[in-house]
């Protein structure tokens, strides 16, 4: 059995709602033409009773013709006397009854319009808001299992390692093995749950950045060298360029994150290794930092997207590589925090990537 959608509920409510305000408007329109057709048809009978009255009068008191349309002016001012002897309604009582109907025409277009306009805005937000629900929540699904899935795999290599080294007497060379493949997963653990962490204070608002004079340069290094420590440099060509003495405003930690963030994308998107290179220079009063690959790409839908929370491109299945869909959104939200911005290049899918982040450069003065 198909599952149940969980926002089924939400979804048949807007389209209730829609057809409910769509029905409200067709009715409104309806009623106004009528109402307008009515109050023409109202007007010409009062005219048509008023010739008659009219008509009745002249006759009882034997008016002639220019008495008659002496009465006619100071009783009914809309009617007249024509050339032929008949009472008709005057050509200006006629356009002034135009004049109403297409001011009330005019009144009514530009108020529909208005309303229409104003219906199609709340239903497309109310459609727009319910999609990006509906496309956080299955991220979020999508994140719960990724994150539960890293925690789990270094927790169970860890279990298993340890088994060993309690219940077998290992010789010292693979014992140090062991020992150093535990510390790396326990790294791999901090690192997630740090990850997320951050993400949370991130995600608040209220905290205001901390931020000090840095160093960028010795930072991203100090970054760069903790990536290439943790990653298998073999069939990669890793070139960094960093220009010295690059300074701006930020928090340290945060800029490390930024980096290795970046740099560790680049590795884990290239599955067949090839150049990847790390710049750090000054552009129009900016630093700025470029990680280029030669990895899998992107495609140009998707350059925005990945900066989204929870995002990870392709689906489930096509993924090979670990992650949460995470850490390039906080590399944004770290990057505007320092009054920077940052964004994403790549030829397309199989032609590499290149991740720019500039933020505000600090000249000292001498
Ligand atoms: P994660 O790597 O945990 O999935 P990120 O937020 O770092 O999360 O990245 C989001 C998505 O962007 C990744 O899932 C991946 O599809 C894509 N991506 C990030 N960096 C690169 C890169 N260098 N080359 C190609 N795709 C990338």
């Amino acid at each position: 059995m198909k599952p149940r959608h969980p926002y089924r509920r939400q979804i048949v409510l807007f389209v209730l709602l829609s057809v409910l305000a769509i029905a409200q408007l067709a009715w409104w329109i309806v009623f106004q033409v009528g109402e307008g057709a009515r109050t023409g048809r109202q007007q010409r009978a009062i005219w048509d009773q008023q010739i008659n009255i009219a008509r009745h009068w002249a006759t009882q008191h034997a008016l002639d013709p220019a008495a008659f349309q002496d009465w006619l002016r100071t009783a009914f001012p809309d009617l007249y006397l024509n050339d032929a002897g008949r009472v008709t309604v005057t050509a200006e009582a006629v356009a002034r009854l135009d004049r109403i109907s297409g001011r009330r025409m005019r009144m009514f277009v530009s108020e529909g319009l208005f309303f229409t306009l104003l219906m199609a805005a709340g239903v497309a937000y109310v459609f727009w808001t319910l999609r990006r629900e509906i496309d956080v929540e299955r991220r979020h699904a999508v994140f719960l299992l990724a994150t539960s899935h890293e925690l789990k795999t270094p927790i169970t290599s860890l279990r298993l390692y340890l088994d060993t080294l309690q219940n077998r007497d290992l010789p010292p060379p693979q014992r140090a093995e062991l020992l150093t493949t535990m510390q790396r997963d326990v790294e791999r653990l901090t690192g997630q749950i740090d990850r997320l962490l951050q993400t949370q204070s991130l995600l608040d608002r209220r905290r205001k950045p901390a931020l000090e004079i840095t160093d960028v340069t010795e930072e991203t290094a100090v970054a760069v060298e903790y990536v290439r420590g943790r990653f298998d440099l073999s069939g990669f060509d890793l070139r960094v360029r960093l220009q010295p003495g690059v300074k701006a405003l930020t928090e340290p930690q945060r800029w490390q994150l930024v980096v290795t963030n970046l740099l560790e994308n680049a590795f884990k998107y290239s599955p067949g290794g090839g150049t990847i290179d790390v710049m750090l220079d000054t552009h129009r009063e900016h630093a700025r930092l470029t990680v280029t690959d030669q990895g899998i790409g992107l495609e140009r839908s998707q350059l925005e997207r990945i900066f989204e929370q929870f995002y990870r491109v392709g689906s489930e299945d096509t993924r090979r590589t670990r992650g949460t869909g995470l850490g390039l959104f906080l590399v944004r939200r770290i990057v505007e925090s320092f009054g920077g911005r940052c964004r994403a290049a790549s030829r397309g899918l199989g032609q590499g990537a290149a991740f720019e982040v500039e933020i505000p450069l600090i000249r000292e003065s001498v």
